[in-house]
């Protein structure tokens, strides 16, 4: 991208800004000269960069009594009231809507069924559940609403905020940033919730020490979420890394992309659920019955030493460990981090995820690698909480507040 020269300056004053913030969030308390050192920018930039984050009531000073006694110094410290943000996950079957505040603390949040009829409109319910949301729950006298963040599966261009494709709810070619922007007036962000929920497990949650990870989501099909040097791995088609798709067994079930074998025709909660089906069918002894049997009740069943259930779930994690092994042998991750209803047999599922991935990867890029449950395992709002941060960290969410106070 060719800036102009005034909009280069404006673009560099943008990082500049952003970098000193991230620093007073990492550092919670921090002087302006210790802010100095660790940016290397002039004190003199400092000086009006901090004079600036505090007009738009970003950061507050606050004393912090020095240790040799004396005079308190000031410090400098994110301010959290009153900046508050929606994030939401717009499912396959369901709506949640949660409120955050800036620093990612959650305040409340709603869920809400879908229709599935998928010829009814999904966007403008969306919007006035979300209008309704936020006359319930936000007082604007006291609170001030900086952005929304939706994340959904399917197909989406984070960069131009449009929903390309997400078949379940007949939805192409949406530009639903724009829309949520022109309603709501406020930034808005979108993103593939697989690939914004690796980001949360980035910020906050189990990769937070590494900069390569890869989130494995095993739900209704089976996701991936790829984090490269502490960034969302995509490319200009916007979709990658789909591990679901992965031929593991050549003479398998037909697969709804028009293949056969796909891992998420044997590693989905939906193909699970269906082998233990058959498998009941068949007259195989178990204690689970087929009726209104769920992914939860065949986790506790394999914990219980059900054989039916231990044989059922072996296969997948077996199944899951050589798909694993293929995204380790290219992308040779630090972290290879599991989430979805399985993990409720973690006992039984990673020491056959792991002694598969060493038998199936690259030997060299083993010794190192940990593989884990997600640390958001049901909080499905923390992936656009991740949008946001990741906004307000580089800086063009942190210029909308800053400006926003200006005009
Ligand atoms: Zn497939």
């Amino acid at each position: 991208m060719k800036h102009s020269p005034v909009a280069n300056i404006e673009f560099i004053k943008q990082v500049n800004t952003a970098s000193v913030y991230r620093l007073i969030d990492e550092q919670k308390q921090i002087s302006r000269v210790d802010l100095a050192k660790l940016s290397e920018l002039a004190p003199a930039s400092i000086t009006k960069m901090t004079r600036q984050l505090m007009a738009a009531g970003l950061i507050k000073e606050v004393a912090q009594q020095a240790s040799t006694g004396g005079r308190p110094a000031i410090s400098l410290t994110c301010e959290i009231d009153p900046f508050i943000f929606l994030s939401c996950k717009l499912g396959r079957n369901n709506l949640t809507i949660a409120l955050h505040d800036i620093a990612g603390t959650k305040l409340t949040d709603y869920r809400v069924a879908l229709d599935s009829d998928p010829n009814n409109d999904v966007v403008p319910f969306l919007l006035a559940q979300i209008t309704d949301f936020i006359s319930a729950n936000i007082n604007p006298d006291k609170q001030h609403l900086i952005a929304i963040a939706v994340t959904s599966p399917g197909l989406i261009d984070r960069e131009s905020g449009t929903i390309v494709y997400l078949p379940k709810h007949n939805l192409k070619d949406i530009p639903l940033a724009k829309l949520l922007t022109e309603e709501f007036n406020v930034p808005a962000y979108i993103a593939n919730h697989t690939q914004a929920l690796s980001l949360a497990e980035l910020y906050f949650g189990a990769a937070q020490d590494c900069q390569d990870s890869v989130l494995l989501s095993v739900h209704d099909g089976v996701g991936s979420g790829i984090i490269n040097n502490g960034k969302i791995f995509t490319n200009y088609n916007n979709q990658v890394g789909e591990i679901g798709h992965i031929r593991i067994d050549p003479l398998g079930l037909p697969c709804h992309c028009g293949s056969h074998g796909c891992l998420e025709t044997i590693a989905s909660n939906e193909a699970i659920l269906k082998q233990i089906k058959g498998l009941i069918k068949q007259g195989h002894e178990t204690c689970l019955s087929p009726e209104n049997l769920t992914i939860e009740a065949i986790c506790t069943a394999a914990n219980n030493g059900d054989e039916l259930a231990v044989q059922v779930l072996l296969r997948v994690s077996k199944l899951l460990g050589q798909a694993i092994a293929i995204i380790v042998n290219l992308f040779n991750p630090q972290k290879v981090l599991i989430k979805g209803e399985i993990v409720a047999a973690k006992a039984l599922i990673f020491p056959m995820i792991e002694h598969t991935v060493q038998q199936h990867a690259l030997g060299s890029f083993v010794p190192n690698l940990v593989i884990n449950e997600a640390k958001f395992q049901n909080e499905p709002s923390m992936a656009g909480v991740a949008l946001v941060r990741k906004a307000l960290l580089e800086g063009s969410l942190l210029n909308y507040i800053i400006h926003e106070h200006d005009a």
